[in-house]
């Protein structure tokens, strides 16, 4: 799961990431309306956390701008204690939730779970591949009906390919998933993650089988 978050308070935006890395999320962070607006249009987020109060372009012209382009990627915006009308004028431009200042870090990090949960409601709750199953809101995946030890990556490699079973993934769109900006990504850090998901898939009857300059295609073997 991909975050952007668009906050131009260093302490806060700092403890926001932090925390959220720490529940395995990629996090991007912008400081600007303007970087935001930029990077919404560049990259593939499953979330963003929007302060309102942001230099050149405030939050609820990121917001509008967002909207108007028709994307309904979730929308936590952050709000100061008085700010009634912000939240309100957030919420008519099509926030998804808010929190306002000073909030406490778990609190964030739940309502961060409750909306990526809510968004996936309107896709499969649980993906079935052959023996494969995986729950998309629990993050829980099960092979022949015995659970599988993932990594945060591994499953999130697993799920970009099921989600697109039958069609080829790209190694650059497995990257853009699973990676924020700032993140090292070793030339071979997808191939890692790919052998490992391979280990675990294929005495199952799953496999992953690489399509020379093309990217990945799952297959079941059984
Ligand atoms: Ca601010």
């Amino acid at each position: 799961m991909r975050v952007l978050l668009a906050e131009d308070d260093e302490v806060l935006s700092d403890g926001i990431s932090k925390a959220l890395r720490q529940c395995g999320y990629a996090v991007d962070h912008v400081e600007s309306g303007l970087d935001a607006d930029h990077a919404l249009t560049a990259a593939p987020f499953d979330l963003l956390i929007l302060d309102l109060g942001l230099p050149r372009l405030d939050g609820l012209q990121v917001l509008q701008r967002l909207r108007s382009r028709g994307d309904r990627l979730p929308v936590l915006i952050l709000t100061a204690r008085d700010g009634l009308q912000d939240r309100v004028a957030g919420l008519d431009h099509g926030a998804d939730d808010y929190i306002t200042k000073p909030f406490d870090l778990p609190e964030l990090e739940a309502r961060v779970r409750a909306l990526l949960r809510r968004s996936q409601l309107g896709n499969n709750l649980e993906i079935v591949y052959g023996p494969l199953k995986f729950d998309t809101t629990g993050k829980y995946v099960t092979i022949n009906d015995q659970p599988l030890d993932l990594s945060a990556k591994e499953l999130a490699v697993l799920e970009m390919l099921l989600q697109r079973a039958g069609r080829v993934v790209s190694k650059e769109q497995l990257i853009e998933h699973l990676y924020a900006w700032d993140e090292e990504v070793s030339h071979n850090a997808i191939e890692v993650n790919v052998h490992r998901l391979r280990k675990k898939l294929d005495p199952e009857g799953v496999s992953i089988r690489a399509i020379r300059g093309l990217g990945y295609l799952l297959e079941t073997t059984a």
